[in-house]
């Protein structure tokens, strides 16, 4: 079989894989210059950094297993990296069970019921029984309104802001239950997992195509056609798209409305973040620092070389001041140096004596389509893998529940596809 896969993320590339390693001549064509979709890195000094930030959880066995696969586990790195809270003006460890039993933010008794509802969670074995549950309704219960208030709903709001109240208790539940404390990294950037696959799937005979976007798909006479902007048209027998499904709804007009109103996909959150290179180190010993405090412009800031070492960076210390928010919010038409401007009194407030000098260089990415908004409705929205169009298939990050959306679910999913297609009946026989 030709099988056409449009976007060269985690997903597109399993598949990729999976079906070039099964004998089928793949075709993957990717917008971007780069292959790896939102993990994709851009160099830093000399080696590649992610555009949003990116770890994995001890929990992530399918990207482990294929970091093993790929020759590159001697550069796995595990540790575990402070995690923090800005609240109140301060910052506060959950580093560990002794910071949580001191934890100033909490009373005594409050810590105790935040301790016994995480061992809660941890013990409940899947998400079946949260069904039709908002965490809001759902949290309170089980460890009180005021560990609700001060523990989760910054952490909901921080992702889903206004949407916060609505998020399915069945995606919190994940967070907690399949999460490890000890984090993975990828040492020199998630980015040389994505090019190990691109090399893999070409030495197997399959092509990769970047830098081109599909704009439409239609089927034609049994086969799967897809125009793409350099002008070209391919063929394919079947054909993956991975792309949001609304992206996906508007490249295929010969989808039938009902299937284009009943699945329109969930809604998505895009991602914006501002990456500072520092020439010192910003917050000692804190990895990743929730912002509670809501008059703060950013909802996380992230010292990436408080997890690895700044001189693979050629010294610099980077940090990532980073967002969730609605894809036509006003934040992402601002200019970088806009951004930086308002931004920065607000890191001088978390780290006193921050100074802008300290900033030899900044970056800004932004991505839409970064964050499902994973309500208790979200799976009614979800079209099926197999679309109405013959031989055209979907799956896209949305697809990914209830876990949060991450590169481990969709490596998983993009094996998965791989075999749903494999499976399928030739139009031919
Ligand atoms: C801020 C942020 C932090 C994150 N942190 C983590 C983390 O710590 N750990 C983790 O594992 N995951 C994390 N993730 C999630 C992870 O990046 C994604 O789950 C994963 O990369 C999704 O892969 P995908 O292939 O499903 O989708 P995508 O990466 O979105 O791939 C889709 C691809 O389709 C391409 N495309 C779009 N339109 C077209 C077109 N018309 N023609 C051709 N190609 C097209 C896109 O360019 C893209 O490459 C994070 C994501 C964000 C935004």
């Amino acid at each position: 079989m030709k099988v056409g896969i449009l976007g060269g993320g985690a997903l597109g590339l399993a598949a990729a894989l999976r079906l070039a390693q099964a004998g089928q001549q793949v075709n993957v064509i990717e917008r971007e210059p780069r292959l790896g979709g939102l993990a994709t890195g851009f160099a830093v000094g000399p080696t590649s950094l992610e555009k949003f930030y990116h770890h994995i959880f001890r929990t992530d066995t399918t990207i482990i297993g294929f970091i093993r696969e790929l020759g590159l586990e001697s550069r796995l790195l595990w540790g575990q990296p402070n995690t923090s809270t800005f609240a109140d003006g301060r910052i506060v460890s959950l580093g560990g069970i002794p910071d949580l039993l001191r934890l100033p933010l909490l009373p005594p008794v409050d810590r105790v019921r935040f301790l016994a509802g995480m061992a809660i969670l941890k013990a409940i074995p899947d998400e079946k029984g949260f069904s039709g549950w908002t965490a809001a309704r759902w949290m309170p219960r089980l460890m009180g309104r005021r560990v609700y208030d001060i523990m989760w709903e910054p952490v909901l709001r921080g992702k889903f802001g206004a949407r916060a109240d609505q998020i399915a208790m069945s995606w919190l539940w994940s967070r907690v239950h399949e999460r490890s404390l000890r984090l993975g990294y990828l040492r020199g950037g998630f980015q040389q997992l994505y090019d190990a696959l691109g090399e893999r799937i070409q030495a197997l005979g399959g092509s990769i195509t970047t830098g081109v976007s599909a704009e439409r798909i239609l089927t034609h006479d049994g086969n799967v056609v897809v125009h793409v902007d350099t002008g070209q048209v391919h063929d394919f027998d079947r054909l993956l798209v991975t792309l949001p499904t609304r992206l996906f709804a508007r490249l295929a007009p010969a989808l039938p409305a009902e299937f284009v109103q009943r699945y329109p996909g969930p809604e998505h959150y895009g991602a914006h973040v501002l990456i500072l290179g520092l020439d010192r180190q910003l917050i000692p010993g804190v990895y990743w620092l929730n912002i509670n405090d809501r008059d703060l412009p950013f909802l996380a800031l992230v010292e990436h070389t408080n997890f690895l070492p700044p001189e693979d960076y050629g010294g610099l210390h980077l940090v990532y001041l980073g967002n969730y928010l609605p894809m036509d919010h006003p934040l992402f038409g601002q200019s970088e140096t806009e951004v930086l401007e308002a931004f920065a009194p607000s890191v001088a407030r978390i780290r006193p004596g921050f100074d802008r000098g300290w900033v030899k260089q900044h970056w800004m990415f932004r991505a839409p389509f970064a964050q499902p908004i994973v309500t208790t409705r979200y799976l009614d929205s979800l079209p099926p893998h197999r679309t109405p169009l013959a031989g055209v298939y979907l799956a896209n990050m949305a697809h990914v529940y209830p876990q949060d959306r991450g590169q481990n679910y969709s490596l998983r999913l993009g094996e998965r596809m791989a075999h749903l297609i494999l499976e399928a009946p030739t139009r031919r026989n």
